[in-house]
């Protein structure tokens, strides 16, 4: 197969492109490196099956050649991410969404959609399970994702049935592991840099909320499979271990053996309370399961973040400046 990847530079779309790649497949890797970083994919540079646009999937995308997939994980991720970037947020959730499946539909290609367990807000179901329609306030900071994440969701739907374009959606958990940017602003990447440069662990809120934490290598696989052999139908893929925010501080804290302290900070307005995925549909219809735990998942990450102390990756967070044309 030869396949599109958007958002190949970014945390979940370059280990993607490794997992195509290393099944004998063909890539195009497309990113605007507004998020992504162009050393999650250097290595790739030298594989003849691998190309790479720079490129904003939110403007008009023209690729030559035949495609068998395209997969749309350009997206900023991370809450911080879209509290800078809520209008690119937006753009990509919905624009960049309806050029990636004019695209997938104009090359008859299979559409595979990254959605988010987003989509269910601050869920009222708990697990959360693929029917449940969710708990989103669209006027929220956060709603810059959750909607155009439902937006995309619907218009892949629309696809799907008016047009005839064989779709996947998955609604991606919390998903960790090396590639994760050090000050993206998430809970796994936050509490493993501040422990690895003594800085305060900081928990936002008392610490009790919940969330349950997928190791990358579990995630791409699930989506692997998804893409091959799912249905269009929207499929939860995560881990269903979950975790207070306390408890992942503290087995931070064991697993860098630091002796930075735990600080509170305030809660970021409609921060989901729990967060847990159901994964019957996948069990049976993938035969797929988390195979990492999160000890063995959390020491390969703090191993890789180990690696950039020193590094400017590893620098204090700035405020971005806006790329031109976004
Ligand atoms: N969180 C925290 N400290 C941090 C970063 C996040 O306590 O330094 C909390 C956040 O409030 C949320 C959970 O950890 O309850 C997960 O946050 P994250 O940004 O990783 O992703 P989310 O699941 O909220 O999209």
């Amino acid at each position: 197969m030869r396949v599109l990847i958007t958002g190949a530079a970014g945390f979940l779309g370059s280990h993607l492109c490794d997992r195509f790649l290393a099944e004998g497949h063909s890539v195009v890797g497309l990113d605007n490196f507004v998020t992504g970083h162009p050393d999650n994919i250097a290595h790739l540079m030298s594989d003849v099956r691998f190309e790479f646009m720079r490129h904003n999937i939110s403007t008009y995308t023209y690729v030559s050649g035949a495609l068998d997939g395209v997969l749309h994980f350009a997206s900023p991720a991370s809450p911080i991410d879209y509290l800078e970037l809520p209008i690119q947020t937006l753009k990509v959730g919905s624009l960049g969404t309806h050029n990636a499946l004019g695209l997938a539909k104009a090359k008859n290609a299979r559409f595979f959609l990254a959605s988010t367990s987003e989509v269910y807000g601050d869920p009222l179901v708990h697990p959360q399970t693929e029917d449940y329609w969710g708990n989103v306030n669209p006027v929220g900071p956060r709603g810059v994702y959750d909607e155009a994440k439902r937006f995309s969701e619907a218009i892949t739907m629309a696809y799907h049935t008016y047009h005839g374009v064989d779709t996947r959606i998955v609604r991606i958990f919390n998903t960790y592991g090396p590639r994760m940017r050090p000050r993206d602003g998430r809970v796994v990447s936050n509490f493993i840099v501040q422990a690895l440069t003594n800085e305060p662990l900081t928990i936002y809120g008392d610490g009790s909320q919940t969330r349950s934490f997928c190791y990358v290598s579990d995630e791409v696989d699930g989506i692997y499979r998804l893409f091959m052999h799912g249905n269009h139908t929207p499929t939860n893929i995560g881990n269903p271990d979950e975790y207070t925010v306390r408890q992942l501080a503290e087995l931070v804290v064991e697993l860098t053996g630091t002796s930075a302290p735990i600080v509170h900070e305030p809660l970021p307005v409609d921060d989901p309370k729990v967060r847990k995925p159901d994964i019957s549909k996948a069990r049976a219809t993938l035969g797929w399961q988390p195979t990492v735990h999160v000890r063995d998942g959390l020491a390969l990450t703090i191993e890789y973040f180990r690696r950039l102390i020193g590094t400017p990756h590893m620098a204090p967070r700035v405020a971005r400046e806006r790329p031109a044309g976004l």
